[in-house]
């Protein structure tokens, strides 16, 4: 699988699983970052904000902002049921990944088991 295949098979999970599951559950979303410039990585990473080597380079990582009720949810935690039911999409070839693990509740991303 190209980096290529990984980013499109990225960005249809999160339009045809991700997001309907968010309005299924009551919530509302709205787009964060999703490609960062390995520019922009670097610098994140200098300013300790980021990672050099960020899935969001790679184009297979995406945050999202969700509300409820017009409501801005900041919390990991308000996260959660999300990030599960993402972490849940994970197959033999690739694991789902949510940001909550890590104290980055509205990122998420995939990684694959047989990088290239
Ligand atoms: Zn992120």
């Amino acid at each position: 699988m190209t980096q290529g295949d990984k980013a499109r098979l990225f960005t249809r999970m999160v339009a045809g699983k991700l997001f309907p599951f968010i309005w299924e559950k009551g919530y509302e979303v709205t787009f964060g970052e999703a490609w960062r410039p390995q520019e922009v990585a670097d610098l994140y990473a200098k300013y300790h904000k980021g990672i050099a080597n960020s899935l969001h380079s790679a184009r297979l990582a995406l945050d999202v902002a969700l509300y409820k009720n017009g409501i801005y949810l900041m919390k990991d935690d308000d996260y959660k049921e999300v990030g599960e039911y993402w972490e849940s999409l994970s197959t033999e070839e690739f694991k789902c990944c949510w940001g909550g693990r890590f104290g980055d509740g509205n990122h998420f991303s995939i990684s694959h088991l047989n990088l290239k």
